[in-house]
């Protein structure tokens, strides 16, 4: 029974057992903590090890960007098109990590997709063999003795990057007697990011010429972009998974519902629309003892819900003492944390920082990296309010921990969202989210009721500089006058479940679907 995106369990619920155990195999481009820049990466870890602590085997393939210390080579290798790769493997928690070896990840010298002289030229060619590796490998690949995964398994890609797979299940295994009985579901963690490249990249997928169709996209008249595109044809990796694949899982039900809009659809809307009785949303979990404030090494001071107070303050002049800011536990630290791009709206912030710091006497510290501009906005930031502000212009996760304890208000001001981790992590430590009221912040982030005593934070629906404003007044002013009030917020974004339990499920019951539904 599927009502509107959210998954509706047929069974009564089976909270920490999986009344069915399957072979589940992730492929991922990130997975932490080897390869992360941002959700994807947790949550091709966090969610496959609840999976396997509900009793299911579980796989998860990736690229082996670094000669990662204790990963052991399998000595398994296997030829992929024109080119030949090899397997490494680590278990963890009962998680089979398995790592693709091939030069083409290893040695760049920047991350995973990209350096600063922008997207590596070859990535269509990697995450294609990605997509192949990652069926390859659970017909090779020996776990520890305990034998190969063999041919009922039940797949999920994620995002553009290896949205190939379904694409290479039904061209390259199954006309072959393998794996009939599998199933590949495509999970959309940003729909922004498509995989475009042009149509003569086709050659270097290892597909027959047939199959052209199906990695072919032309993109409406409003969002054609750059010069293949313009012309109306590309190769379209997105496209592939989510006409090829079983079934399409979205990060969260609010983001299953935009992606089939004009707005949110990116062009893709129509197509989406047309694959609705098989997408769903699911809110992401988060690992709950990688983010556990009584337990988090990288905090000053622990803190639980009976002494996050007093806690919180000290984490909080800890952090001010090692910035250089005033030490104040008083003053409220507002915070920014994320990927310095348009879709996390921190130019809004930028262009509200002004008003929000003559207006309110409080303290901003942002830490993000990615696009110049922003980088650069980021420093006339701090430089413009050198002594209630700083901004930090890189990828640093030890302080990501830090300042999320330190804060009292996470600001996320992002113009689209389809799930967002930061005010999930947020909520478990106590500080309370203002946000754009879209995607996965709308489903997460429950609007304060004063009258009601009811809510975790505050959304806003204007999505500008004036609208972040108005919800940060709000937020401020109760932290000031209103403490009692402000306190019983964060004690509810403590105590919210915020684990994978509930979510595992969900998707366990789209596997079944998916294995009822003939392919
Ligand atoms: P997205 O996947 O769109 O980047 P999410 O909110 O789902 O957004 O996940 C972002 C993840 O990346 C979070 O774990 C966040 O803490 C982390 N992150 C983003 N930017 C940074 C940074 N500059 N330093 C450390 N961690 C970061």
């Amino acid at each position: 029974s599927v009502r509107g995106t959210s998954v509706v369990l047929d069974h009564a619920a089976s909270p920490n057992k999986a009344t069915v155990t399957r072979s589940i195999v992730f492929v991922t481009s990130e997975v932490a903590p080897w390869s992360k820049t941002g959700g994807l990466g947790d949550v091709c870890s966090s969610l496959p090890l609840a999976l396997a602590a509900r009793g299911h085997r579980v796989m998860v393939v990736s690229p082996r960007y670094k000669a990662y210390p204790e990963v052991i080579d399998t000595g398994v290798r296997k030829r992929v098109g024109t080119a030949e790769v090899g397997f490494f493997h680590q278990n963890i928690k009962g998680v089979d990590f398995v790592f693709v070896d091939h030069p083409s990840y290893i040695g760049r010298t920047g991350g995973p997709y990209a350096d600063e002289y922008g997207p590596y030229q070859d990535n269509q060619f990697r995450f294609s063999l990605l997509a192949q590796a990652g069926l390859e490998a659970p017909l090779l690949v020996d776990c520890e003795g305990k034998g190969v995964y063999g041919q009922d398994i039940v797949f999920v890609a994620n995002d553009w990057h290896t949205s190939l797979l379904p694409v290479y299940l039904a061209a390259n295994f199954r006309p072959f007697g393998v794996y009939q009985k599998a199933r590949s579901l495509l999970a959309i963690h940003n729909l922004c990011h498509q995989g475009v490249f042009p149509p003569s990249t086709f050659d270097e997928l290892n597909l027959k010429g047939w199959w052209y169709g199906a990695v072919e996209f032309q993109y409406p008249p409003h969002q054609r972009k750059g010069s293949y595109a313009e012309e109306g044809r590309s190769v379209n990796f997105m496209k592939a998974g989510i006409t090829t694949c079983d079934r399409v899982i979205t990060v969260s039900p609010g983001y299953a519902e935009e992606i089939q809009t004009y707005l949110g659809g990116w062009g893709m809307e129509g197509m989406l629309t047309s694959r609705s009785p098989v997408l769903n949303g699911i809110t992401n979990g988060i690992d709950t003892e990688v983010w556990d404030p009584q337990t988090d090494k990288n905090l000053p001071v622990n803190f639980g819900t009976e002494d996050f107070v007093e806690g919180k303050r000290a984490c909080k002049m800890k952090l001010q003492e090692e910035l250089g800011l005033p030490v104040n536990g008083d003053i409220p630290l507002l915070a920014f944390i994320g990927r310095l791009d348009p879709q996390k709206g921190a130019d809004i912030l930028l262009e509200a920082a002004p008003q929000l710091m003559q207006q309110h006497d409080v303290q901003l510290v942002c830490l993000g990296s990615g696009n110049k501009d922003l980088e650069d906005g980021m420093r006339w930031l701090e430089s413009s309010f050198r002594s209630r502000s700083r901004a930090w212009v890189g990828f640093n996760e030890p302080f990501s921990h830090k300042l999320t304890a330190a804060a009292d208000i996470l600001i996320m001001p992002s113009r689209f969202e389809p799930c967002g981790l930061n005010q999930l992590y947020a909520m478990r430590y106590g500080t309370v989210p203002v946000a754009h009221k879209t995607g996965g912040l709308k489903d997460t982030v429950i609007d304060f009721d004063p009258w009601v005593k009811k809510g975790t934070g505050w959304t806003y629906t204007s999505c500008d500089a004036g609208g972040l404003l108005y919800a940060l007044g709000h937020a401020i002013t109760t932290y000031k006058h209103h403490r009692s009030d402000f306190v019983d917020l964060q004690k509810r974004g403590m105590s919210r479940d915020a684990s994978w339990d509930s979510a595992a499920q969900q998707y366990e019951q789209l596997f079944e679907w998916a294995l009822i539904d003939p392919p």
